[in-house]
């Protein structure tokens, strides 16, 4: 028995799909054997991303009717406005279409040729953002120690960065980037210690610090949870606390906007601001709206009051350790403690004979798929692997993860059951499993279109 239960009741349902097994082989093989690549319609349960993945409330779906879509000045914006301003304390409020958006903005006005961008770890789209800039994003995650589990393992390394601030480079860097929780690392929380040691570093140096606020909610809440001297604050209360401590922020509200769509860009200097403004006018549309209907804008602000509520945090959080704890009883590496958003799996030490040119973490995921229909996203080296010079063989990632990440609201406890017991099923035959190869494969962001076939 679970030991939690969902803090809502289920008004509107949606059927799931349930291809047979000859259905699913066949889906993945004109995929060219990628997830990102099949229908939704042939995927009995999607747990590949938590963004734009929301369920939305009835007070949300009420609040669309309200979306008021005048193209300038329209009450929704207002709305958004002050719920914004209340939550983060940051004046100047301007929406887009989504967090890419926003990064692209904020660090296009921050940075040039040759600056230095500083973060725990910068999320992909925030690194392709920096790069954009022609400057230089250096992460500085704190360094974990095998077999000790850290409650912050989202932290930002202060030691490395005082040293690159006191450095010849420490001239180049012209921002700090904290993203809470951090995604790319295992969606750990950074605790209020971390973010305040940034803050005095930022001050001695006269350097901004803004948020990768995309999860600033589940971070707060794994601030009471986990960091001494919080218990009795409110998710709210801290999240106040985090922002208070930054010059700005940007988020994707794709994750605890609760919505399907948007972004934001919230910051304290009106000078920044207006220039941001500018490109928001030149790429989302007026800074009124930013790219989003009206109503989107309501469902947002009505969202961004339901994430901080203890209950629905409780849920999410709890969810996500019972389910972490259900994998690992069925035999699978699970990466701890977990987060919120997702519960990450080491693949590659189930699949020890399968080399990481071979793919190890995208066969696993694939095998969820074809035993059981379960989508799961791969972030082993598909993802962060790097093709080798010359045609030569890719150079592997660090390690061969697999995200299991939980849609906010969508999947109850009994969908989870479903999934620990195919996974159990996949580990048992994990050293039959073969590797890939991969045939086609674009750029940057391979993995979104790359073309395979089994080993
Ligand atoms: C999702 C995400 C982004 C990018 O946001 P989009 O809405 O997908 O463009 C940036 N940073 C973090 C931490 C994210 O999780």
């Amino acid at each position: 028995m679970p030991s939690f239960m969902e803090p809502f009741r289920i008004k509107a349902v949606e059927p799931i799909p349930f291809p047979s097994p000859d259905e699913r082989h066949e889906a993945l093989a004109i995929a060219g054997y990628n997830l990102f690549r099949v229908p939704a319609r042939k995927i009995t349960i999607d747990l590949l991303t938590d963004s734009g993945t929301a369920a939305m409330s009835a007070a949300q779906w009420a609040a669309l009717m309200a979306g008021d879509e005048s193209y300038a000045g329209a009450n929704s914006f207002e709305r958004f406005e002050s719920v914004l301003r209340e939550l983060t304390g940051f004046s100047e409020i301007l929406p887009v279409h989504q967090g890419r958006a926003a990064e692209r903005i904020v660090l296009g006005q921050l940075l040039g040729l040759g600056d230095i961008s500083v973060s725990n770890t910068h999320f992909d789209s925030t690194r392709a953002s920096v790069e954009a800039a022609d400057a230089e994003a250096l992460d500085l995650p704190v360094p974990s120690y095998a077999g000790i589990l850290n409650p912050f393992g989202g932290d930002l390394d202060l030691d490395a960065l005082a040293e690159l601030l006191d450095g010849n480079s420490g001239s180049r860097v012209k921002c700090v980037v904290l993203t809470i929780t951090n995604n790319a690392n295992g969606g750990q929380p950074v605790s209020l210690l971390n973010i305040a040691g940034a803050r005095r570093l930022c001050d001695r140096h006269g350097i901004p610090l803004f948020l990768d606020a995309s999860r600033f909610a589940e971070n707060a809440y794994l601030i009471t949870q986990r960091e001494a001297g919080y218990a009795d604050s409110t998710p709210h209360e801290i999240a106040r606390t985090m922002f208070d401590l930054a010059d700005g922020c940007w988020a994707s509200l794709k994750k605890d906007g609760l919505a399907n769509i948007g972004g934001l860009i919230a910051l304290r200097d009106a000078a920044l601001a207006s220039r941001c403004a500018e490109q928001v006018i030149a790429f989302e549309g007026f800074p009124t709206y930013g790219g989003l209907a009206g109503r989107d804008l309501e469902a947002l602000a009505q969202g961004l009051l339901e994430v901080l509520e203890p209950e629905y945090l409780r849920y999410r959080a709890e969810s996500a350790r019972w389910f972490g704890e259900q994998l690992e009883l069925a035999g699978l590496p699970v990466l701890q403690p977990t987060g919120c958003h997702a519960v990450y799996v080491d693949a590659g030490l189930l699949l020890e004979h399968v080399a990481p040119q071979a793919l190890p973490a995208t066969a696993f995921a694939n095998e969820l798929y074809l035993t059981g229909g379960i989508r799961v996203s791969e972030l082993g080296t598909l993802v962060f692997g790097k093709p080798g010079h010359d045609g030569g063989p890719d150079l592997p990632a660090p390690r061969e993860l697999v995200r299991f990440a939980l849609p906010r609201r969508v999947y109850t406890a009994s969908h989870l059951e479903y999934v620990v017991d195919v996974a159990e099923v996949v580990a048992s035959k994990a050293a039959q499993l073969r590797g890939y190869r991969i045939l086609r494969q674009g750029g940057a962001m391979r993995q979104f279109t790359a073309v395979l076939e089994p080993a």
